[in-house]
């Protein structure tokens, strides 16, 4: 029975698959995007949900949160030309399912708001930017999104303001030769540890490129007024890549109200071409953080070009796999952190991911920073995250960019975090604006965890080299003491010679006697003399 269900689907999505690499007028007028949320309850149907997950054209059927076991939701985005069927192949399968957004389209216009239709938005934004202009971290106002050339143009704002603590870096260029850029934050004095902390690897994830903005906003504009935020400038070095993904990142936002390109999650790269057993089909795009090198193509990724899960060609194929690779390594192993920022779920992932029960040498200092990250988190707002590693409490998934980071490059603080909203709300990737600015404050407070930890390491690491060279200098100028004392005081005894030819070892063994009877033969002199 399950065989013929999913051949009914196959059939149905080679027929309705036609045009690839385009948005579709059409689908606007067809009919309304919708966003499904299915309970697999049977080893079976599990089995049907991941046979379409790891086969689907993301253009028909995006899965917004992945089948991984009996009873955990499903969230699937599926096409106005397919709902009908895609609702059929529910029905005969028996899935539990309900429609968790009946029109995308209206819900991204609601919660998002489009610049044309949100006077009061745009009034807000002018005004406030007018006051602002003038503060070091001034220019844009948070809890907005802004398009990719407005936020570098905004760092390097920053970086200028504040020329010996901040300045603006570009690690190298996307597929349509965009630059990937990035600010350096903190005096940097060639020891101290770096933390690097990116976003928008995956282009539709929008609210983590502004929590990345939110931090370096609270860093450009907290260092004169934050004695917290001032100590991180003075004790570590902050690297923050709000968009690591540039090309999905504009494409998500041509066309922003139309649910094809707003949920685009892969880069731009130029298409790949498969046969898919009925025509041969090519599509744009490499979901990147399937790309590093680490098991690559092993689980929870697709070969297919077409799939919003696809690796690419091999490892490290893609241009900013590759330039943010590059970056990291040149880190050497001053990296001591690195944080890269998703939505959605609430989670708070450490390595491995790839398959259960596999984690590094140092897993309990990682799981107790991921603990006391998660609670410091949770006491903002109340917000509850879950952390484990990736098949723990989500799926299982490779060539993700934290664990390529902890096996390749032995970071010690590895963290994949997905931010808001928990996966029981229907609203996915579209949160709502009014949350952007508590998503990013309660995430804050989490990475001042991992932050706070790495330079309490440091500062332990650099008091015990100082200690060993504090007892290194005593120890030499004692010696040099005893070599210029040498033979500069008298014996008391007259037996010295002779004890010593009794036994040639009575210097050591008798050391408090010999101090008092024969401190010159036995080289004690610097002990005796004032
Ligand atoms: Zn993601």
């Amino acid at each position: 029975m399950g065989r013929l269900v999913w051949l009914i689907f196959a059939i149905f999505l080679a027929f309705s698959q036609k045009c690839q690499g385009k948005i579709e007028e059409n689908d606007v007028n067809e009919g309304p995007f919708k966003v499904y949320r299915i309970v697999p309850t049977t080893g079976w149907q599990l089995e049907e949900m991941i046979r379409i997950f790891e086969n689907a054209d993301s253009e028909e059927a995006d899965f917004w949160h992945p089948p991984s076991v009996v009873n955990q939701t499903v969230d699937v985005m599926v096409s106005p030309k397919n709902t009908r069927f895609f609702e059929k192949f529910l029905q005969n399968g028996s899935f539990p399912f309900e429609i968790a957004i009946k029109d995308l389209k209206k819900k991204l216009i609601e919660k998002e708001g489009d610049e044309k239709l949100s006077r009061f938005s745009r009034s807000r934004r002018i005004f406030v930017e007018k006051i602002m202009r003038d503060g070091p971290g001034s220019g844009l106002v948070m809890g907005e999104y802004y398009g990719y050339a407005t936020i570098v143009d905004w760092m390097k704002r920053i970086a200028d303001r504040m020329p010996r603590l901040a300045s603006i870096l570009e690690i190298g260029r996307s597929a349509e030769g965009r630059g990937i850029f990035g600010i350096k934050l903190g005096h940097d004095d060639g020891r101290k540890p770096i933390v690097v902390i990116d976003a928008g690897i995956h282009a539709r994830e929008w609210a983590s490129i502004h929590t990345a903005m939110y931090f370096i906003n609270l860093m450009a504009n907290g260092h004169d007024s934050d004695p917290w935020i001032r100590s991180y400038f003075d004790n570590i070095v902050l690297y923050i890549l709000p968009v690591l993904n540039p090309d999905g990142y504009e494409f998500t936002r041509n066309d922003r109200t139309n649910p094809r390109s707003r949920m685009w999650r892969k880069s731009r790269s130029q298409q790949r071409c498969a046969w898919d057993g009925q025509s041969t089909k090519c599509c744009h795009g490499v979901d990147l953080n399937r790309n590093f090198d680490f098991r690559f193509g092993e689980v929870g990724a697709s070969r297919y070009p077409c799939s919003e899960i696809y690796h690419g060609e091999s490892a490290h194929s893609e241009p900013e796999t590759r330039a943010f690779a590059n970056f990291l390594m040149n880190l050497g192993d001053r990296l001591k952190g690195y944080i890269t920022l998703h939505a959605y779920s609430q989670l708070w992932i450490y390595s491995y991911s790839h398959r259960k029960f596999t984690y590094p040498a140092n897993i309990e200092e990682i799981r107790n920073v991921a603990a006391r990250a998660v609670a410091a988190l949770g006491r903002e707002f109340g917000t509850r995250y879950q952390y484990g590693t990736g098949p723990e409490i989500i799926y299982a998934f490779s060539g993700g960019s934290t664990d390529w980071a902890t096996e390749k490059l032995r970071v010690k603080y590895s963290y994949t975090l997905e931010l808001r909203p928990t996966y029981e709300e229907w609203n996915g990737f579209v949160l709502d604006k009014r949350q952007l600015i508590p998503t990013a404050k309660e995430t804050w407070a989490g990475v001042k965890v991992v932050i706070d930890q790495i330079i309490l390491e440091y500062r332990t690491k650099i008091a015990r080299v100082f200690r060993q060279r504090v007892n290194a200098e005593a120890l030499e100028k004692a010696e040099q003491r005893r070599i210029s004392l040498k033979g500069k005081c008298s014996d008391e005894s007259q037996s010295c010679l002779h004890w010593r030819s009794q036994n040639p070892d009575i210097c050591r063994t008798s050391q408090s006697a010999m101090l008092r009877e024969c401190p010159n033969m036995c080289d004690l002199c610097h002990l005796v003399l004032p």
